[in-house]
């Protein structure tokens, strides 16, 4: 009698972040992917309402949400960077907090990883892992599921969206650079106490005087007063450029940001 070898099934994955998209996906594909294995990758800056969502979603799922911990935290990872805060352009938070823990967690196992790009963005391409076991489906953009579409699933399904949404339009790090100036204002104004650890985070350097800020456009004090003062105006957004756009997304405006952290 010849021996075979047992293969391995191909898992299938699903990463949520706390926002509205990938939560959406997840309450879309429960019944139809019933052996599929949910995680959400916790950078340790999380704001407390994504951290009620996420067990919110898990009773709904009615299956384990795995958290993905880094080995090390964010400020192990600035402290390596030479103190360098992320930017849009130097993503380095991504990297170790996000993409390394979801990768060790694939492993070497033959893996589908499901991502909540939608069919109204045509422009986007999400991170693709570069990884050969991984293969990447979009079943939003397969059935022409749209942001209308996801509101409606999230509504029917009772969980309805995340709490921060009054305030901030993503998930993500509570200090995350891609917020615009209101949702600054929204930070200090509904957490006092994390608007503070991320003011902590700014510094000058004394030899050069030069700043090291969350936002470009100078200290979170200074956001703050330009967000009250053009409160009630619509905020420029300014799209991330470069190194790693082709791996998270490739820009449609307000929702432009890094796919993994707050899709
Ligand atoms: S949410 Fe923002 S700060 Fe946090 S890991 Fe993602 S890009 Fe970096």
């Amino acid at each position: 009698m010849s021996e075979t070898t047992p293969t391995t099934p191909v898992r299938h994955l699903l990463g949520l972040s706390g926002g509205k998209d990938s939560s959406a996906l997840a309450i879309y594909l429960r019944d139809r992917v019933p052996e599929m294995e949910y995680f959400f990758a916790d950078t340790g800056a999380e704001l407390p309402e994504t951290l009620e969502y996420i067990d919110l979603l898990q009773d709904y799922l009615g299956k384990t949400i795995v958290r993905l911990n880094a080995e090390r935290d964010f400020d192990y990872y600035l402290k390596y960077h030479n103190n360098f805060l992320p930017s849009a352009r130097q993503r380095w938070c991504t990297v170790n907090l996000k993409l390394v823990p979801f990768e060790s967690f694939v492993g070497e196992d033959q893996a589908v990883s499901y991502i909540a790009i939608r069919a109204d963005e045509p422009s986007r391409s999400g991170y693709v892992s570069t990884k050969p076991n991984i293969t990447t489906r979009m079943p939003f953009r397969e059935d022409g599921i749209t942001k209308e579409d996801v509101f409606a699933i999230l509504e029917e399904s009772g969980i309805g969206v995340p709490r921060y949404y009054k305030w901030r339009s993503r998930s993500g790090c509570y200090f995350c650079f891609f917020q615009q100036q209101q949702e600054w204002a929204g930070l200090k104004e509904h957490h006092p106490e994390l608007f503070k650890a991320a003011k902590a985070y700014e510094r000058i350097d004394e030899k050069t005087g030069r700043l090291f800020t969350w936002n470009q456009a100078g200290p979170l004090d200074e956001v703050i007063k330009r967000a009250e003062n053009n409160r009630g105006r619509p905020t420029k957004v300014s799209p991330p450029k470069k190194l790693m756009d082709a791996l998270f997304s490739d820009g449609d405006g307000a929702d432009d940001a890094c796919l993994i952290c707050m899709k």
